[in-house]
């Protein structure tokens, strides 16, 4: 066997929540050869398999009575010209920043609004991550999943990904799909997406150019958000709620004053930090667990709070939202 099996790992240095939790089996894949190996071996001792990236995006509740693959299969890759684009192949395990800034080097754009999001390259396409009005599906050409159920290696185009606002096939409880590589279509030719206030005004009177889109994205983000090397936190915990226009207008007749982005001309997107904020969670603690006192829709985890204790906060806020406002949060990260 080319992968070696650890048993008993310790889970909270592997995500950034930093919630205290057992992995029964750990493995590192390198390459598809290591995946097909840890999959046969997950499937040999009937355990479950879940792949992990950074770590960026789960809460860990409790003991995993799995194997957890670490996919960290690398390589980038410039290929070939499509029209005024670029096609990059970059492997799922690389970092997801560490690629931004090396497209950047390379005079390659698309990414730049992406800009600082942790995580790798694999994970990605999984919620379809998003920034400051781009998201993963305006930027990616294809991905290669492996199947860890029938051992099929698939290509997905874009379309057949699904995705959605934080949303993909791939997110979906029980998808058994790995992604091993992603291809990017990156511009050669520059062209700014600016349509989010904060990143416009910071902008304003300077020369554009994508590093420049790239440093100042970085200086809002570390500006609210909390470091998760500093203060354990999965970025936003909820997602922002879409309702209809008939819903918006209700609450709109009451809280004029609540940010607002039209979807089309059915639904609205409302800003769940500023729902939460409303119902006085911001900077409120519970413990080691808290709301985060910049960004409402961050929890965070000053020390040893637990996922149980995460998911106990998270559910009081849920609720309290949906007894104040009428709307149903949704929890953002995987919870396992
Ligand atoms: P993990 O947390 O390791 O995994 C997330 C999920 O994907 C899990 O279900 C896992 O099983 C699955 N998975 C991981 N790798 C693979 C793979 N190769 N194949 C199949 N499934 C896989 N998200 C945004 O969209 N926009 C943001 O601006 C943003 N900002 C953030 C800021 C902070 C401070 C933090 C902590 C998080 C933020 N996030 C943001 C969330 C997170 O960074 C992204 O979702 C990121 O893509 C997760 O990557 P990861 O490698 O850490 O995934
Ligand atoms: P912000 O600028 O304070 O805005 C609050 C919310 O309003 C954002 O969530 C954003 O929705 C929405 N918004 C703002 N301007 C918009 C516009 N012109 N059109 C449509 N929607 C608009 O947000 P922030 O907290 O500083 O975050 C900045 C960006 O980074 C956002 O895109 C956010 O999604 C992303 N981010 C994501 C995570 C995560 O874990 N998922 C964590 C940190 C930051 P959207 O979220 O739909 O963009």
């Amino acid at each position: 066997m080319d992968i070696t099996i650890a048993r008993q790992v310790a889970l909270k240095p592997h995500h950034t929540l930093g919630c205290p939790a057992i992995a029964e089996c750990w493995v590192e894949v390198h390459s598809l050869n290591q995946l097909v190996e840890a999959c046969q071996y997950a499937k040999h001792q009937q355990l479950r398999m879940l792949p992990l990236g950074g770590g960026s995006n789960v809460v860990f509740t409790k003991h995993f009575d799995g194997v957890i693959a670490k996919i960290a299969i690398l390589g980038k890759q410039v290929g070939a010209k499509q029209g005024g684009q670029i096609i990059v192949e970059v492997g799922a395990g690389e970092n997801w920043h560490e690629f931004v800034c090396w497209t950047l080097q390379r005079g390659l754009s698309g990414l730049e609004n992406l800009s600082l999001i942790p995580g790798t390259v694999g994970a990605a396409p999984i919620q379809n991550i998003g920034a400051y009005g781009v998201e993963l599906k305006d930027v990616m050409a294809s991905l290669w999943a492996f199947n860890t159920e029938n051992e099929e290696l698939k290509q997905f185009s874009v379309d057949e990904c699904q995705f959605g606002y934080r949303d993909s096939l791939f997110k979906r409880p029980g998808s058994p799909w790995v992604i091993t590589k992603v291809d990017f279509k990156l511009n050669t030719q520059f062209k700014p997406q600016l349509s989010y206030q904060p990143l416009k005004q910071q902008l304003a009177g300077k020369t554009i150019t994508p590093q420049i889109v790239s440093d100042t994205v970085c200086q809002l983000r570390l500006s609210k958000l909390p470091d998760p090397d500093v203060l354990g936190n999965a970025g936003s915990f909820f997602k922002n709620p879409v309702v209809s226009i008939e819903q918006f207008q209700s609450i709109y007749k009451v809280h004029p004053e609540i940010p607002h982005y039209p979807v089309d001309s059915q639904q609205m997107k409302l800003a769940a930090g500023w729902l939460i904020e409303q119902c006085d969670f911001k900077g409120h603690y519970q413990g080691a667990v808290g709301v985060h006192d910049k960004q409402a829709l961050v929890i965070v985890n000053s020390g040893e709070g637990t996922g149980a204790e995460v998911m106990a906060l998270a559910n009081q806020i849920t609720h309290k939202v949906g007894e104040q406002f009428g709307i149903q949060l949704e929890v953002e990260p995987r919870v396992y």
